[in-house]
């Protein structure tokens, strides 16, 4: 590795344009994209390849190298690592795993708008994420008929002012922190001038797989706004939150963010009340709130993840023997049709 004097790296910094990118959108161009140079970043075996071949046929591998980073090498098992690794048993049909668990297709009234629960509404904000994990839910979502355009935009901007009960914007996709912080500032500076909007929220895994995101001009618009900010984080597992998230969490908290998180329950990955419970713990250091784990949601390609209910059941039971109540996730599925999550 290169080391440069300070003040090189100064003059490097003025002689700069204007339009150099953000270090994280190089990170996040620079994301692994090919399963075979994933198998081999860390040594697994060529009896990987095809399963990760197969599967990311079928969605993309992506891992940004931020994430990579904190995975154990020449282990398949490593939590994090399987959260990411395509594997064959994506492409096995299993009944009531299907496209579109959520029946989002039926709540989306204007393009990137989806409105299911009472007094708040999801901004599908931009159609990329950072990583992408197996298990997600949103896998086969069809983002091309989901990415407005501005005069789009306006008329969702329209239609929220014009329904007074909307108290609360969901920024969602996709990753909404994937879009450019000039885009999100223009949709920001707009929200805020609807009066009866409250809050703003943002669903979002970035700062934990790229956590050079949260940087100045994120901070900029974010601390700006007078609504109210809260982040809901998505990390499944202790072992994602490292030195560079924690960072991460202490800015976005120095803007006035509440911080919460939102997991999966996942078979392999975090199915254990030890696991859960560092977990819990893990994100408390790094000034996070658990909010809910999820049951999975039953995706085409993804139910080698599940854990049956009565097994979620019990393992919260084991979280509130041993956490604080407020380090117990609330445990809920999410049930087309229903105006809001159900506890299980
Ligand atoms: C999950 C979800 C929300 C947020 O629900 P909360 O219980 O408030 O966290 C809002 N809209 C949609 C469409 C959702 O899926
Ligand atoms: S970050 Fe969220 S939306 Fe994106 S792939 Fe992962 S689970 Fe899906």
């Amino acid at each position: 590795m290169i080391t440069r004097s300070p003040a090189f790296l100064q003059r490097h910094d003025e002689a700069k344009p204007l339009v150099t990118p953000p270090a994280w959108q190089a990170q996040l161009a620079g994301a692994i994209r090919d399963p075979a140079e994933l198998c081999r970043r860390l040594g697994l075996n060529e009896a990987w390849r095809p399963g990760a071949e197969a599967g990311h046929a079928l969605f993309e591998v992506r891992v940004p190298e931020a994430f990579l980073s904190r995975m154990r090498p020449n282990d398949p098992s490593d939590p994090l690592l399987r959260q990411v690794m395509p594997l064959g048993e994506e492409a096995l049909t299993t009944p009531g795993y299907v496209t579109d668990p959520l029946a989002e297709a039926m709540h989306t009234p204007a393009k990137g708008l989806i409105h299911k629960y009472a007094g708040r509404v999801l901004l599908i904000t931009s159609p990329t994420c950072a990583v992408n994990c197996r298990y997600c839910f949103r896998r086969h979502f069809p983002y091309d008929d989901n990415s407005p355009s501005r005069a789009q935009w306006e008329a969702t901007l329209d239609s929220l002012r014009g329904d007074p009960t909307i108290r609360e914007a969901i920024l969602s996709g996709g990753d909404p922190l994937a879009a450019s912080d000039r885009q999100l500032a223009w949709l920001v500076e707009r929200l805020e001038k609807i009066p009866h909007l409250k809050r703003l929220r943002i669903h979002t895994r970035l700062p934990v797989v790229i956590p050079d995101r949260v940087d100045n001009a994120l901070l900029e618009w974010l601390g700006a706004t007078r609504l109210q900010k809260v982040v809901v984080l998505h990390i499944n597992h202790a072992n994602e939150i490292d030195d560079a998230v924690v960072g991460a969490c202490e800015r976005l908290k120095a803007a006035g963010v509440t911080l919460l998180n939102q997991s999966v329950l996942l078979r392999g990955i975090n199915d254990g009340v030890d696991t859960l419970t560092a977990l819990s713990e893990r994100l408390f250091e790094a000034g996070v709130l658990p909010y809910y784990l999820h049951v999975l949601d039953p995706v085409a390609g993804a139910a080698h993840f599940d854990v049956p209910d009565d097994e979620a059941r019990e393992l919260v039971a084991g979280l509130r023997d041993v956490l604080p109540g407020f380090l117990v996730p609330k445990l809920v599925r999410e049930i087309p049709g229903e105006g809001s999550k159900t506890p299980l």
